[in-house]
């Protein structure tokens, strides 16, 4: 397996994942092939979009005809897909029986023996209400079962465990990545997921991502709804798996990147997929096919959304946007910003084609903000006085003196007016207080540390910073008035 990333933005990327001879663009989504019972046949996933699929071989082993023959004639053959395989391997049947009857050694060969494309080990997932005692037990097993298998020229996902204990989950994912795998699997994020809880969701993403290698593909194992995709690929997701498309449309429920819909309420269908092109309400609702066939296009549109919001810069912009459509979204997006802040801050691009968009005070969570600062400390300056002004203020040059613009939440040296994301940014109402505070407190951090770098300080405008010297604010005006006739 190969992974080239060909465009990041924020920890999200569009990557090309070579598998074997076939090739994959990421961020892409697996749909769960069900080996007893398919929803929709493989053809038809093909050309809506799946470029690789999973399935379970768990399933396959207990079922004494699917086995025999997914050994006798391949895994590809039993499932008729030509393209790359993912395999499960019974930890969700673990997760909700308790106890499987398999080992995983058991299972692992299995996986290699019918031609699995990537193998997962069976891991064992932490209930999320269990103790921190509990989920350490069942990690220090899972890590002992990784490090018994024998890494080969096949390809294996290391799944990251720790429940919803964040130094667990940190610990997990260095140890895993220490083994090497070829990709890593986020898991036992299911509950999370089904109690809206985009908190912890973030949360474990966040401590799994800052400890795995940024040059390998990241799997968020059981993430299929297409409301969760942009934030889970901000904080760094490359896989998701979905066998949403299909369980939602059993119970009538219609996917959009904006929530869950139930079919019975409905009165439009405002999507402009196929089937929602040639069918009506009632159509969807008398065949769960067609039901389930909406939602999986609606789970690609999702995909293609995504991507091209890498590709504009604009990921943080459509993250932000969907996590309006449930309030829970928006707190995981706050929170794995808190915690996620170094990360994030290293790792997002210094410059963009596009401007900074302000789109209201979770823009202030961005990395760009909490950089402001470490980029002024970084630069050098040679002038005797610093005179600190508002953005649309004309200022002469004059020897000796630097030029802090201020476009709050920004301050930036006059210089880079034009560059990302100080000049080329678009900022409405630029006298909002909170954003005014940002800039000032910003200000007094530089000075701390800078202060004895200038022998003189002033202000003009409309901003007031006590510890330092001012013109009085007439006299601003009356530059002003001069600058602009
Ligand atoms: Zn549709």
């Amino acid at each position: 397996m190969e992974f080239e990333i060909k465009r990041k933005d924020f920890a999200g990327r569009i990557g090309k994942l070579e598998i074997g001879r076939s090739v994959v663009e990421t961020p892409t989504i697996l749909p769960v092939i069900n080996p007893n019972l398919q929803t929709i046949n493989v053809d038809e996933l093909k050309e809506m979009g799946a470029q690789i699929v999973i399935t379970n071989s768990y399933i396959i082993f207990k079922n004494l005809e699917l086995r025999e023959k997914a050994l006798s004639r391949g895994l590809h053959d039993l499932i008729g897909f030509d393209g790359p395989i993912m395999t499960d391997s019974g930890a969700y049947q673990l997760s909700v029986y308790g106890d499987v009857d398999v080992s995983s050694e058991e299972i692992i060969d299995f996986q290699k023996k019918i031609g699995s494309d990537i193998i997962v080990p069976l891991d064992i997932p932490t209930p999320q209400e269990a103790s921190k005692e509990k989920a350490r037990k069942d990690l220090e097993e899972t890590n002992k079962r990784l490090r018994q298998i024998e890494l080969d020229e096949r390809n294996f996902a290391g799944p990251v465990q720790g429940s919803s204990f964040f130094d667990l989950r940190e610990r997990s994912a260095k140890e895993v990545s220490d083994l090497g795998f070829d990709l890593y699997c986020i898991g036992g994020v299911v509950p999370m997921m089904e109690s809206y809880d985009f908190s912890e969701l973030a949360k474990s993403i966040v401590a799994s991502k800052k400890n795995l290698s940024l040059k390998s593909p990241i799997h968020l194992f059981g993430a299929g709804h297409p409301m969760t995709f942009a934030l889970a690929t901000l904080l760094g997701c490359d896989l998701f798996d979905s066998a949403a498309y299909a369980l939602f449309a059993k119970r009538d429920k219609y996917l959009t990147n904006r929530g869950t819909w139930d079919m019975n309420e409905m009165n439009y269908l405002p999507c402009s997929c196929p089937i929602c092109q040639k069918n009506n309400i009632n159509d969807l609702l008398e065949n769960k096919t067609k039901l389930a066939k909406h939602n999986l296009y609606s789970t690609f549109e999702e995909i293609k959304t995504i991507k091209e919001a890498i590709r504009r810069g604009e990921l943080f912009e459509l993250a932000f946007e969907r996590s309006r459509t449930h309030p829970e979204l928006i707190d995981g997006l706050k929170i794995a910003m808190g915690k996620g802040k170094e990360f994030f801050e290293k790792i997002t691009p210094r410059s963009k084609k596009n401007a900074f968009f302000y789109q209201g005070e979770e823009s202030l969570y961005r990395p760009e903000i909490k950089r402001n600062l470490k980029r002024l400390l970084d630069m050098d300056f040679e002038e005797q006085t610093l005179l600190i002004s508002q953005e649309d203020f004309e200022i002469e040059e004059k020897q000796g003196v630097a030029v802090f613009k201020v476009k709050p939440p920004f301050v930036f040296p006059k210089e880079l007016k034009r560059t990302y994301p100080f000049g080329q940014s678009i900022i409405a109402d630029l006298n909002n207080e909170k954003r005014l505070d940002i800039s000032k407190k910003l200000i007094k951090d530089f000075l701390e540390n800078e202060k004895d770098e200038f022998e003189e300080i002033k202000t003009v405008g409309e901003f007031r910073i006590k510890e330092i010297e001012k013109i009085e604010r007439e006299e601003a005006r009356d530059n002003y008035s001069k600058n602009h006739g």
